[in-house]
């Protein structure tokens, strides 16, 4: 009956998929890490103190496909303007995906000199855990995920970190175009997720955020900047990489480790529902015992049975209450009558 509701069957699908790629793969993808690879220091650059301000970059940049020259040209020109801004990210769900599914950022980068050859517009070259870290990212940008956090102890000095957190973010462009090498002519990386965040008074972070996906395990391959962090450094970037399997099952716990691990908001993690929940299959419901995934802020929610506390399908903490309520819904008729 229950095997209709979307949770429960997304959730079924995704751990049967998972399931079959560790056999593949001979990797124990369950038990992975989620940050497959952080920078050991933080980066930070430092604003131009003295410039013409000009708005100009600044408009580019907060344009579908952004890239590193554009970003540097904008900081030195016009950061007045990038601080001031009030779209954090530019792009909505929907036109993300059309830009995966279309190697849009591949064509932008070949329209501006990158070399790029005819297969990387052709076949395609992202996963799901791609757009389901950026939507998720999304939700929680636009404030609509509030409720993947605990209102536990403190829960006030929660949301006033909360709210310093959001001011720091300037900027989150997907699809970012950075040369991978000193000669212009190579093929360019395009991040996944490039989160522009003020430090101090007059510098800024520039973060990475990479999806590393199955594809590349399956190939015995890594994500495609993995190991190239060096260079990426040299050009201010601070990466972090992060597992495309662990995205399809819980993108909103990915978000809250990289906002951890970055330093930039680590009560993401602390307060996050379901947080313990250290390995793909330890996401059961409490309820139903089916595998659980949160693609929806609200999937997986918490619930009492008794003594214990439980983490469990939205459909079946619902059904619960229901059924709870119908039950003393009955109790009351018949003492009535009696
Ligand atoms: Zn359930």
């Amino acid at each position: 009956m229950s095997l209709d509701v979307q949770e429960i069957k997304s959730a079924i699908r995704i751990h049967d998929y998972i399931s079959q790629l560790e056999k593949l793969t001979k990797l124990t993808l369950k038990n992975s890490d989620i940050m497959l690879g952080a920078p050991k220091t933080k980066l930070v650059f430092d604003l131009p103190t003295h410039n013409k301000p000009c708005y100009e970059y600044v408009e580019q940049l907060y344009q579908e496909i952004g890239d590193r020259d554009l970003l540097m040209q904008a900081l030195r020109t016009g950061w007045h303007y990038i601080s001031s801004n009030g779209t954090t990210i530019p792009v909505s769900k929907e036109k993300y995906f059309q830009q995966l599914n279309s190697s849009q950022a591949f064509r932008v980068a070949k329209q501006r000199g990158y070399q790029v050859p005819e297969k990387f517009l052709t076949t395609k070259q992202f996963c799901y855990g791609q757009y389901e870290a950026y939507s998720a990212m999304h939700e929680i940008m636009h404030g609509k995920a509030l409720g993947i956090w605990s209102n536990k102890a403190n829960f006030s000095n929660f949301m006033y970190n909360y709210a310093k957190f959001y001011k720091a973010i300037k900027l989150i462009a997907p699809q970012f175009i950075v040369p991978s090498s000193s000669y212009q002519s190579s093929i360019p990386y395009i991040l996944d997720q490039l989160w522009v965040a003020s430090h101090n008074s007059n510098q800024v972070r520039l973060l990475g955020l990479e999806v590393a996906g199955e594809q590349h395990f399956l190939n015995g391959g890594h994500s495609k900047t993995l190991g190239n962090e060096k260079y990426l450094e040299k050009l201010g970037f601070e990466m972090y990489h992060v597992a495309s399997w662990w995205c399809r099952v819980d993108p909103y716990r990915v978000i809250c480790e990289f906002l951890k691990e970055s330093g930039i908001f680590p009560e993401a993690q602390q307060y996050l529902i379901g947080a313990e929940l250290d390995t793909i299959d330890k996401y059961v419901c409490g309820i139903c015992h089916r595998p659980m995934v949160r693609l929806g802020w609200d999937w997986i929610q918490q619930c009492q049975i008794g003594d214990r506390t439980v983490y469990a399908h939205k459909h079946c903490v619902a059904h619960k209450v229901a059924d709870k309520l119908s039950t003393r819904g009955r109790l009351d008729v018949q003492s009535q009558r009696c």
